[in-house]
């Protein structure tokens, strides 16, 4: 041993000291994630949580509280309540792509190249592997756009669920997640009536139309090409009239 009065050339920078509710929320996070914990599986009660991990109750409490806002558990007031297992769904990705859109004021016309690069590829996937159920949900939103007395947001929103359709019709959920982010982004971001004229809504009608023939003939090559002569006349149409350069989504 040195003498008290001695330096050492060792430096250290500070500890981080990891907080024991982000301790325990990370072990309870990792048995979510990894289905080790089954959805609507109920965490035990708050004191049982004390009594196994040794924690204070505080502790639990803040632990819970971070799954909470991670949406990774659901807490129930009442005699039946508790924390139950809430494992992550394509809408909850699709929030967190909304909230990046909106946080990174993400550009209407990037928005718009990420759509070219994946719908073509959706409408493929569609045409393969969708199911009467998916079918008829596009019937449905041909006949919504199509409807003559139909405004401007039950036309957008028609076209958003149509393009949602798709998605889903490709039964990838990482796509319908991303899909169904930038689809309410690119609703807000072409809500714009000079924009959507008489003219651009026949020709979407009419492009649905055929992309949906394509997809329920069980044509992927077809629907692919269709889909994607889709979504770029309507973003070259789009950004044309496009004077901002941001948009903003509603969560
Ligand atoms: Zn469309």
């Amino acid at each position: 041993m040195e003498g008290d009065g001695a330096r050492s050339a060792i430096t250290l920078g500070p500890v981080d000291v990891p907080k024991a509710p982000d301790v325990l929320a990370r072990e309870l996070r990792e048995r979510i994630l990894s289905g080790e914990l089954k959805e609507g599986a109920a965490l035990p009660a708050e004191r049982e949580l004390v009594k196994q991990t040794q924690m204070s109750r505080a502790t639990v409490r803040e632990a819970l509280r971070i799954l909470e806002v991670q949406n990774l558990v659901r807490v129930k007031a009442g005699r039946a309540g508790g924390a139950f297992v809430q494992r992550p769904t394509t809408a909850s990705m699709a929030k967190s792509v909304s909230t990046l859109i909106r946080g990174r004021q993400i550009k209407l016309a990037d928005l718009m190249e990420t759509r070219e690069a994946l719908e073509p590829f959706c409408a493929e996937l569609a045409a393969i592997k969708r199911t009467e159920a998916d079918l008829a949900t596009l019937d449905r939103a041909n006949g919504a756009i199509a409807a003559p007395d139909a405004d401007l947001s039950q036309f957008l929103q028609a076209n958003v669920d149509w393009h949602v359709g798709v998605a889903i019709a490709s039964h990838n959920e990482l796509l319908i997640g991303f899909m169904t982010a930038l689809s309410q982004a690119i609703y807000t971001g072409t809500e714009n009536a000079a924009f959507v004229d008489d003219s651009v809504r026949a020709a979407t009608a009419r492009a649905h139309k055929s992309v949906t023939k394509a997809i329920r003939d069980k044509d992927a090559e077809t629907a692919g090409r269709r889909m994607r002569t889709h979504v770029h006349t309507y973003a070259a149409a789009a950004l044309k009239v496009d004077q901002r350069d941001s948009i903003t989504v509603d969560n």
